[in-house]
């Protein structure tokens, strides 16, 4: 079974990454072949500073690997170092409609972001739907705000196919339940995001532990005075209760009070994440190990890139030489 995902490395990952995506990744890791893919291809489609992205690549990395991603198990690369994703996003581009790449909301969100919308921001499906295809991906570990683009990936699959004969396996989504939509402390009507979120309310998963106190406790709750799941009511402690049974594992028992859930929360949190914290601040001190397994994931995933965009390259009717 081939897994793949891709994560952006521009700013600072969140809990909700974690729990959404990341945790995921690590699990599956030991269930088949899997490819993780830094995309930052994609981070430049919105606002970013170049020197940035070049340090949050490595340190993204570096992440990956203390959440648990083995490299041994794991292939982990950078979507620049494989020039077939946009060669493939190219091929695709043109079996995907204007009308459909439209009806993103991840585009109408995130145009509202910025002054300069790019023409990358809104073709940005195209080249996600290329990432995973061109591995021939059964399983895609993602939060439940990429559901779309999945759906997206799978229709334009599917109609390469059916127009250019067999190319492409159709992939499957595996979205969590609960934790595939975390949402910001600050305001709980939004998810919690690496980009467009507010910074009180982003748990980041390298935050110092007093930073996560202080924004847990700080976060966004009612005046109903009553601990109780209800996110249409109160979406702020409902999401505290879903990261809570997230993080531990179990469902949250009764609680008299919002403090006392904050203050179970923070300790949640913060078990989870530290150990994580402790190994990243190791692997940082080693950039050049990060950099030779980045190299190597190159190396582990060009074959199979290059393999798929041939074929669809042969398919789609372009002369080879
Ligand atoms: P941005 O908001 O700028 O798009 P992001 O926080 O969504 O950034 P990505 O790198 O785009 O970060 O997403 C990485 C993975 O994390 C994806 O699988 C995405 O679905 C998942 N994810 C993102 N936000 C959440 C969230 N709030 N809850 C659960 N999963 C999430
Ligand atoms: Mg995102």
């Amino acid at each position: 079974m081939r897994i793949f995902s891709g994560i952006q490395p521009t700013g600072a990952k969140h809990l909700g990454n974690y729990i959404g995506a990341i945790r995921n990744y690590v699990a599956l890791q030991e269930k088949g072949d899997a490819f993780f893919c830094i995309v930052d291809l994609h981070s430049i489609t919105s606002d970013y500073d170049p020197d940035d992205l070049r340090e949050s690549t490595l340190s993204l990395a570096a992440l990956l690997f203390a959440a648990g991603l083995d490299p041994e198990r794991s292939t982990v690369f950078a979507q620049s170092h494989v020039p077939a994703h946009p060669e493939a996003a190219w091929l695709l581009g043109s079996v995907t409609s204007f009308g459909e790449l439209r009806r993103m909301t991840q585009f109408k969100d995130k145009r509202e972001q910025q002054d300069f919308v790019s023409a990358g921001l809104f073709t940005y499906p195209v080249l996600q739907a290329a990432d995973i295809l061109l591995y021939q991906t059964d399983l895609v570990p993602i939060g439940e705000d990429q559901r779309q683009h999945l759906e997206l990936s799978r229709n334009v699959a599917e109609r390469f196919n059916s127009r250019f004969g067999e190319t492409f396996s159709l992939p499957d989504a595996m979205i969590p339940e609960v934790g595939g939509r975390i949402m910001d402390l600050q305001e709980p009507d939004r998810k919690m995001s690496t980009t467009g979120g507010t910074a009180q309310g982003t748990v980041g998963v390298l935050d110092p532990p007093e930073t996560i106190r202080k924004k847990i406790s700080r976060a966004v709750t009612d005046t109903a005075g009553i601990v109780r799941h209800d996110p249409e009511r109160q979406p702020g402690v409902s999401n505290l209760l879903a990261i809570l049974a997230e993080c531990t594992g179990e469902q949250p028992g009764a609680y008299p009070n919002y403090g006392a859930l904050k203050r179970d929360v923070t300790e949640a949190v913060d078990t989870l994440l530290a150990p994580i914290r402790k190994r990243h601040a190791e692997l940082a001190d080693d950039p050049t190990y990060v950099r030779e397994i980045l190299a190597e994931g190159k190396t582990r995933v060009r074959p199979a890139a290059l393999a798929t965009v041939r074929r669809a390259r042969h398919a789609i009717g372009l002369l080879s030489l």
